[in-house]
């Protein structure tokens, strides 16, 4: 940057200083979007490098998933639990890409992953997603893209109903809810590949186990679970 440019930005600051989305602490020059400190506390679960952790175990002995895992735990009041809710409901997409190529770089660093040839974010219905503007998936799947170098396919599952939100329903009435949901198109681009399905938050995995056997059945793919943080 020119020296005036800079000048001119450390002026602005003054009056109006950049905040970690995570804690609100005043960010130091050099740091964006969050923190040093809420970088090196973030509650990473590493069970991307386990195939027996607690998300994949969501699905045994129902759908046949190849891995899932999810990037971050939140405990409760967790500052990290903020950067989830402003990328879903305050329009902060970048927390979602920058989210998703951290979990990206992990995920590319370990050999035993099974080889993802797709990722795909899990979609809204088109009436929603215009009226927030954005997929939350979609800027978690762009960032997984970035590191893992993997393309993303956001024209593939598409959700052909629009439910209710699953937040207060109980678990069999969420199986329910989003039972027919989801459809498959373009299904030629992954017919009997291995894809990477991305959503925000899993909690009892009906949502995106749809999304699976929809995949698994209308184009005979290879599912994997990314998701960011286990309720
Ligand atoms: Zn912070």
């Amino acid at each position: 940057m020119n020296v005036v440019k800079e000048y001119f930005w450390d002026f602005i600051g003054l009056f109006y200083p950049t905040t970690c989305r995570a804690c609100n602490s005043v960010l130091n020059k050099g740091e964006t979007w969050i923190c040093s400190n809420c970088m090196l506390d973030m509650p990473k679960s590493d069970y991307w490098t386990d195939k027996n952790n607690p998300v994949n175990q969501l699905f045994w002995g129902k759908t046949p998933i190849q891995f899932a895992s999810a990037f971050l735990l939140f405990s409760k009041g967790s500052r990290y639990r903020k950067l989830i809710h402003s990328l879903k409901y305050k329009n902060d997409q970048e927390s979602g890409i920058r989210l998703g190529a951290l979990y990206g770089k992990e995920i590319a660093k370990q050999s035993e992953y099974p080889k993802i040839d797709y990722i795909i974010p899990v979609p809204l219905h088109p009436k929603k997603q215009k009226k927030r503007g954005y997929n939350q998936s979609d800027c978690i799947a762009e960032g997984l893209s970035e590191t893992m170098k993997i393309e993303y396919l956001n024209n593939v599952l598409v959700r052909i109903k629009n439910t209710q939100t699953q937040t207060k329903k109980h678990k069999d009435e969420r199986w329910e809810n989003v039972k027919g949901v989801f459809d498959v198109q373009n299904i030629d681009f992954v017919k009997g590949k291995h894809v990477l399905l991305v959503d925000d938050v899993i909690t009892t995995g009906a949502t995106i186990e749809h999304c699976a056997l929809a995949l698994i059945e209308k184009a005979n793919c290879k599912v994997s679970i990314g998701c960011l943080a286990r309720a």
